[in-house]
């Protein structure tokens, strides 16, 4: 593992866009996890690392050759409040490596010491948020949402003073880049123009080149980041999926899901639902997610402006017309992934338009009954066109099976309007419904099990099954079920 071809190009931007910073070194680094399918796409050798030597590099104890470590500088929007100096406070970037099809990654520590930008921080994580930024953020992977990956897990053999003392983690996490909406902010908060024209030619070049060949790249840019993040969020929103904390600093400019803190899956589905302790006034609710990523990406649009034309009031209607365009974009995603959820397919405008109405209607259903989300698309993943005695399976989540009825009625008068086979048609709805997805009262119990007596079996058999999460798993139907009243987790927590 000690020989990473590392290939640094975030470093030559110049030192206003971070400090370099090592990482400081734990008491005794011990490996819980290294993913090795990972490292094989990524190139790194030695899919199979020797566990102390891992533990070591992935603690930050050993620095390797050719790693340049230092923090990101960035700005953001906290709860709708500006903090125009944010910077990685307890992450820091080791650096860059490209995969076999040339694509850059970056590799970064999370919980590895203090930095420059820790402000009273101590740059340290708990080992639960490591955990479950492992477990979520691999699970998101395998449910095709696009993500951050998480490389290795050690604990540090060091405690980190929260409400009370916990035993301390560190994550190494892969990104196809790390800057943020906020990262643009905080070139724009100092008026510093040449910056965010470097930044934006350095994220053009890296993640969008095809914006390069257009005639106007950055406006080009602002609208594959828009509709980036209208196909994010569309697909949060179709797997229940509530990211908790989506301040300007932790929406990525690569359009993938970061910054893993109090993010949960729901159980029943409740359109408002909200589980971070500290989104008190709901800014982050399931059902806003949508609008606040807009409200970032206006954060974003005004950051991008003065590269956008000369005019400001043209620049501005440029961004204007990109900002419209991602209610379309999110609204069109969110159709057709849910539309497929259901098992429709036909593509006539009224048709669709009908769809919409039939899905918002099973959605209602589904709050006044408290369904299960997950389940009750993975059930109606297996009903044929006719009633049978499947039927019952998904009736049973609806607290009044009967309301489900007319329904069901007006899905299979839909389905008739289909020109494929009931078994074409539930294979198709098997790969985009799944069985498994990371419920909180189960990395609760993966939490508890290592921070308290230091087992990780938990850990270790949750991420085995959400590593298949289509597939309906022998002697694994625990992790399918919602909680029962005693597990139910009402609140998360960022823990850092
Ligand atoms: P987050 O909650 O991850 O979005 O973090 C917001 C900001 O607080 C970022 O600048 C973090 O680097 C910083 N931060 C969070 N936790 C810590 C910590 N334990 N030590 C230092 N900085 C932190
Ligand atoms: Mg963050």
């Amino acid at each position: 593992m000690n020989n990473i071809a590392f290939n640094n190009s975030y470093v030559t931007l110049g030192e206003s866009f971070y400090v370099k910073t090592l990482p400081t070194p734990v008491a005794q680094p011990a490996l819980i996890k290294f993913n090795e399918a990972l490292a094989e796409t990524l190139g790194l050798s030695a899919a199979n690392p020797d566990s102390a030597e891992a533990a070591t590099l992935f603690a930050g104890n050993y620095i390797a050759e050719g790693a340049e470590p230092l923090a990101m500088a960035y700005a953001g929007h906290q709860f709708g409040h500006f903090n125009p100096q944010l910077g990685d406070g307890r992450a820091i970037l080791l650096g860059e490596i490209m995969d076999a099809e040339g694509t850059r990654f970056d590799m970064q520590l999370k919980g590895s010491g203090r930095t420059f930008y820790s402000r009273d921080g101590d740059g340290r994580a708990a080992l639960g948020p490591v955990l479950r930024e492992y477990l979520v953020s691999e699970a998101m992977a395998k449910l095709a949402v696009p993500t951050t990956r998480a490389l290795a897990a050690v604990t540090t053999g060091e405690q980190v003073a929260r409400e009370r003392l916990l035993p301390g983690g560190i994550i190494t996490r892969i990104a196809k880049s790390f800057v943020r909406v906020g990262t643009f902010q905080y070139f724009s908060a100092k008026g510093d123009v040449a910056a965010i024209q470097k930044l934006a030619d350095y994220i053009i070049e890296r993640n969008y080149p095809l914006a390069a060949e257009t005639a106007h790249p950055y406006t080009a840019l602002l609208a594959a980041v828009v509709d980036s993040q209208a196909a994010l969020i569309a697909r949060w929103m179709q797997l229940g999926f509530i990211h908790g904390v989506m301040n300007t600093d932790n929406m990525s400019i690569a359009g993938e899901t970061i910054d893993y803190g109090p993010c949960a899956f729901m159980d029943h589905y409740q359109h408002d639902r909200v589980f971070s302790s500290i989104d008190r006034q709901g800014r982050y609710a399931y059902s806003r997610q949508p609008s606040i990523g807009l409200w970032n990406l206006t954060r974003l649009a005004e950051s991008l402006l003065p590269l956008l034309a000369e005019d400001t009031n043209v620049a501005a209607d440029i961004a204007r017309d990109i900002l419209e365009a991602y209610v379309t974009s999110y609204q069109d995603n969110w159709l057709s992934g849910m539309r497929a959820k259901c098992g429709l397919s036909a593509t006539a405008d009224n048709i669709k338009k009908a769809d919409r109405e039939l899905i918002e209607e099973l959605f209602n259903l589904m709050a006044i009954n408290d369904a299960d989300f997950t389940l009750t698309f993975y059930y109606l993943s297996q009903l044929t066109a006719q009633p049978s005695v499947q039927d019952r399976k998904l009736r049973s989540l609806f607290a009044t099976p009967a309301q489900l009825d007319g329904w069901l009625l007006k899905w299979r008068r839909r389905l008739s309007e289909e020109a494929q086979s009931d078994e074409h048609r539930q294979k198709k709805m098997q790969v985009v419904n799944p069985v498994y997805i990371p419920r909180n009262h189960q990395i609760e119990a993966a939490i508890r099990a290592a921070e308290d007596h230091a087992d990780f079996s938990v850990f270790h058999d949750l991420h085995e099954v959400l590593q298949n999460p289509y597939v309906q798993q022998t002697g694994r139907e625990k992790y399918m079920l919602p909680p029962e009243p005693g597990e139910v987790v009402k609140q998360t927590f960022c823990g850092t």
